[in-house]
């Protein structure tokens, strides 16, 4: 299925700034990367709404029928909170503080990211790398890179030479549009910059002091590598030199991107990237989310209505319908009205896919399905907009309902297209978990929710108040609605 070979998509990439003609390098197969966690601590939801991001994106070029090569790395070393401060590596800060061993910290973190991310119906990328298992990669573009003269040694740590690459005619700053002097001034007095030549020169490589102790030998004594080259030796270790797509969310423009683009050039002669992408940023209550502010909630938190932010829990299907409601360009900002109106519209949404087979064709269609079912392709096909996809999704929801009415009819063919459309679109493209697809299972959870409607009825009738809410919250938390009413309770599945 090669989809994509009728489609023009359109990709705005960073680089130029304006939205481009998609054209992969090799005919039909795509390489992306990008940026993984810092596995020092839970991924907060701005995290999440990153990678969803891509994980659409992914989705899309999928169901185009692109072969996608999807590396997406996890940052396990050489993070530091300060870019240069040794005594701000974050694994072995977080390991003190937790008493444990910085690869535990990287350990439990790791699986924590995976468990938020299956949660969210993620597919997993192609290719998971880590920094720690690319140390020799990184040796070997450092010693390139002082080599050709772009890095140079300084006090057992290497720096990539910022001004020489300039004057070389290479140019540092194309991807943030500043140039060195405007960069400079957002430079801050760091630990190392008494080792450096120059202020914006980045490390490639840093020494490590006797207590540091996450440290691998090198040419240069024993140290750990900067956290700009782990990305350029993993994605030109799986990528090549050059490769489609590399994405990130935007705070990572500058210096991430920047470095990575310098050190592409420097090592292998040519810009090593077609197209950049930026997601915007998550932010709560009008602020952005960070950790470091305090304004972030866990993934899990949300999930399971454990927290000061929002009155309910919220079904991983509702935050992934919520996030998607927004262009990945645009800021995101989530409040408890926001999820709220997602849960209304999620289930407007399913309730006219459950109806879909209910329909029955007609000879002739007073619709025009093909023409809806061709915007809901422009949408994902202009820059993956999936919020005029959710749209055009409501109009495919509309047609349901009126054929639902009986006030216009359907051909047999043009039905088909309107189911393909809205399931291929809701489940594969943007990812909503099909939780009525649960195949042979869902006898046993029918018997399992009845057992706790059941339970739940006993609490109430000895005045558990207490253990009856948390059967009920418990329940819709995974997305199953209890509905009492004057016959028993029943029950829905989000
Ligand atoms: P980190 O683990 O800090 O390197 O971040 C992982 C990814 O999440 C990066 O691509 C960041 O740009 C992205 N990110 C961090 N904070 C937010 C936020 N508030 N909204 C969206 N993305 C974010
Ligand atoms: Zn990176």
């Amino acid at each position: 299925m090669s989809l994509y070979k009728n489609h023009t998509l359109k990709v705005y990439n960073s680089l130029s700034g304006e939205k481009e003609v998609f054209t992969p390098l090799h005919e039909g197969a795509i390489g992306m990367y990008v940026c993984g966690p810092t596995v020092y601590s839970n991924v907060h939801l701005g995290n999440v709404r990153t990678f969803m991001s891509f994980d659409v994106i992914y989705r899309y070029l999928l169901h185009l029928g692109y072969k996608t090569r999807y590396v997406r790395n996890i940052t396990d070393a050489g993070h530091l909170t300060d870019d240069g401060d040794v005594n701000n590596d974050r694994f072995v800060k977080q390991s003190r503080l937790e008493k444990l061993e910085p690869m535990e910290v990287v350990q439990k973190y790791t699986v924590d990211f995976h468990k938020v991310l299956d949660n969210f119906n993620f597919l997993p990328p192609t290719i998971e790398p880590t920094a720690t298992g690319h140390i020799l990669e990184q040796i070997e573009l450092t010693e390139k890179l002082i080599k050709d003269g772009f890095a140079y040694v300084s006090q057992g740590s290497v720096y990539f030479d910022v001004l020489e690459y300039n004057k070389r005619g290479l140019n540092y700053g194309e991807l943030n549009n500043r140039n060195v002097e405007e960069l400079l001034a957002n430079t801050r007095d760091l630990d190392g910059q008494n080792e450096k030549k120059n202020p914006q020169d980045f490390a490639l490589w840093k020494n490590a002091s006797p207590v540091h102790i996450m440290r691998w030998n090198s040419p240069w004594g024993e140290g750990f590598p900067g956290w700009h080259l782990e990305c350029t030796a993993m994605s030109t270790k799986y990528l090549g030199e050059k490769f489609d797509i590399h994405g990130g969310g935007m705070d990572l423009k500058f210096p991430h991107h920047e470095c990575e683009i310098a050190q592409g050039k420097a090592c292998n002669g040519v810009a090593p990237v077609s197209y950049w992408m930026h997601t915007n940023m998550l932010t709560m209550n009008g602020l952005r989310m960070s950790k470091s502010t305090g304004n972030y909630i866990l993934p899990m938190e949300l999930i399971n209505g454990e927290n000061d932010f929002f009155e309910k829990a919220f079904h991983p299907n509702i935050v992934r319908f919520c996030f998607l409601q927004a262009h990945y360009r645009s800021v995101l900002d989530i409040s408890n009205e926001a999820m709220i109106a997602s849960e209304k519209g999620f289930s407007r949404l399913m309730d006219g896919i459950a109806i879909l087979n209910d329909l029955t064709p007609s000879t002739t269609s007073t619709l025009d399905v093909k023409s809806w079912s061709k915007s809901c392709y422009d949408a994902m096909d202009d820059d993956f907009n999936t919020p005029i996809l959710i749209a055009q999704l409501f109009e495919g929801i509309r047609f349901v309902n009126v054929l639902n009415d009986k006030r216009e009819t359907i051909s047999s063919e043009d039905l088909e297209l309107l189911k393909q459309t809205l399931t291929t679109f809701t489940f594969d493209v943007l990812g909503i978990k099909d939780e009525k697809a649960m195949g042979n299972n869902s006898d046993k959870l029918d018997g399992v929710v009845n057992m706790l409607i059941t339970m739940r009825e006993e609490a109430r009738a000895n005045k558990n108040w207490a253990l009856s809410d948390e059967i009920r919250d418990k329940l819709l938390a995974l997305g199953i609605q209890l509905k009492d009413g004057k016959d028993g309770t029943s029950f829905s599945i989000q």
